[in-house]
C-alpha cells in the first residue's frame, strides 16, 4: 500500500484524501494542519491522523479537544509521497521540507512551473512524472484545457489554441474574494498567463488565453476554439470526445443550460461534496467551421484536480501506467457522469 501524506488540509487537500483513501493501493498515511478549524475537525471525525504543520500552534490543537499525532516531519518521514495542498507559494517554502526526508512531492497549480521537475496531467503527459522527486499538478483550468487538447492533438494535430476563461470570482467559501457586482478583465494583460502554463504540458503548443473574473462561485466557464490541422466534423469531435473518461458531453436533452443546473445534477447523482471531476463540454456547441472548432466548457474548479493528483502519486512512484492509473482512479471514485 502506497503510504500518502496530505501537507494542507483545505478545498484541494481534503479532496484529495477522500479520493486516496479510496483507492485499492493506497493509504492517507495522516493530514497536516496549521489551524484546528472546521476542517481539522472533521479530518478527525472521518479518522484522518493529524499532525501540526506548525509546531507553534500545536498547543492551539490540544486547547480545542483535537488530538495531534505529532508534528509535519514525522508524517513527512513516513510517507511514501507527500501532496502538497497548501495555499500558492506556500509549497515552494515546503520543498526543503520534502527534500530533507527524501520524500516524493506533489504541488498544486498554484505554485510555479519552475520549482518542480515536470508539471503534471494524466490525459497528457503522465510518463513525465515518472520517477519524478517534484511534481506539480496543474491548475483548474489547465487541466481542463490539457483534457480537450491531448485527444485533438493526437487525432488531427493542432495548429493554434485559442481561450477565454470566465472565471469563478472565488470559491463558495472564499468569502475574501470578489468581485461582487463587476467584470473584470483579469489578468488584464493579453495573453494571459493560463496559456504559458498549458505549454508546461505540451511540447511545441500555439495558444493564447485571456481572462475574465465574474461574480459567481461555482465553476469557471470556457469558450475554446481550437484551429486544428485538418478540416473536421463537428459528429467526428464529439465522437472523438465521447471515448475519454474525464470529459462529460452534456446532452440537448438533459436541459442543463449553465453551472447551476450542472451542480445541481452532481449533487443529484450523490457526488461528494457536488464534486465534477470531468470537464462539462456543452455538446451542442462543439462546431466547426473549416478547421476551426469550437466550445463551450464548465470547470469544477474545487475537483477538477483531484484524480490527477490520485494518477500523479502512481506516476511518481512508477506503480502503474498511464491507462491503468486512469482506469483505477476513475472506477474507485466514480468518474463518469
Ligand atoms: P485552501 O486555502 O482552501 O487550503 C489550503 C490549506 O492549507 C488550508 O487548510 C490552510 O490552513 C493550510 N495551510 C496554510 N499554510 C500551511 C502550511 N504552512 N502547512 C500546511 N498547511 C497549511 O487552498 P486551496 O484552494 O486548497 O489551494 C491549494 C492549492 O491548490 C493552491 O496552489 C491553489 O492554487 C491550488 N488549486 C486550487 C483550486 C481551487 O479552486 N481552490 C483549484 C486548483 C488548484
Amino acid at each position: 500500500m502506497i503510504q500518502v501524506a496530505i501537507n494542507g488540509y483545505g478545498t484541494i487537500g481534503k479532496r484529495v484524501a477522500d479520493a486516496v483513501r479510496q483507492q485499492p493501493d493506497m493509504e492517507v498515511l495522516g493530514v497536516a494542519k496549521t489551524r484546528p478549524n472546521f476542517e481539522a475537525e472533521t479530518a478527525i471525525d472521518k479518522g484522518f491522523p493529524l499532525y501540526a504543520a506548525i509546531e507553534e500552534r500545536a498547543d492551539q490543537f490540544a486547547e480545542a479537544d483535537l488530538e495531534i499525532a505529532g508534528p509535519v516531519e514525522d508524517l513527512i518521514d513516513a510517507a511514501d509521497i507527500v501532496v502538497d495542498a497548501t495555499p500558492s507559494g506556500i509549497g515552494a517554502e515546503n520543498k526543503e521540507l520534502y527534500e530533507e526526508y527524501d520524500t516524493p512531492a506533489l504541488y498544486q497549480g498554484g505554485e510555479d512551473a519552475d520549482l518542480v521537475d515536470t508539471s503534471f496531467n494524466a490525459r497528457s503527459n503522465f510518463e513525465d512524472a515518472v520517477d519524478a522527486d517534484h511534481v506539480r499538478v496543474v491548475s483548474c483550468n489547465t487541466t481542463g484545457l490539457s483534457r480537450v487538447i491531448a485527444p485533438l492533438r493526437e487525432a488531427y494535430g493542432v495548429e493554434k489554441v485559442r481561450a477565454t476563461l470566465v472565471r469563478r470570482g472565488g470559491d463558495p467559501g472564499q468569502t475574501n474574494r470578489g468581485p461582487i457586482n463587476d467584470i473584470l478583465p483579469n489578468p488584464v494583460t493579453i495573453p494571459s498567463h493560463h496559456g504559458p502554463d498549458v505549454e508546461t504540458i505540451f511540447d511545441d503548443l500555439d495558444i493564447d488565453t485571456l481572462g475574465m473574473k465574474v461574480p459567481a462561485t461555482l465553476m469557471h466557464m470556457h469558450s475554446l476554439n481550437v484551429t486544428l490541422e485538418e478540416e473536421v466534423d463537428a459528429a467526428d469531435v464529439r465522437e472523438l470526445f465521447a471515448d475519454e473518461s474525464r470529459l462529460f458531453l452534456i446532452p440537448e436533452r438533459m436541459d442543463i443550460d449553465g453551472s447551476g443546473k450542472l451542480k445541481e445534477y452532481a449533487m443529484d447523482a450523490g457526488r461528494p461534496r457536488g464534486d465534477i471531476w470531468e470537464n462539462c463540454i456543452w455538446e451542442e456547441s462543439i462546431s466547426t467551421v473549416g478547421s476551426d472548432l469550437y466550445l463551450f466548457q464548465g470547470i469544477h474548479q474545487e475537483s477538477d484536480v483531484v484524480p490527477e493528483n490520485v494518477d500523479a502519486i502512481r506516476a511518481v512512484l512508477g506503480e502503474a501506467d498511464a491507462e491503468e492509473s486512469i482506469a483505477t482512479t476513475n472506477e474507485s471514485i466514480g468518474i463518469g457522469l
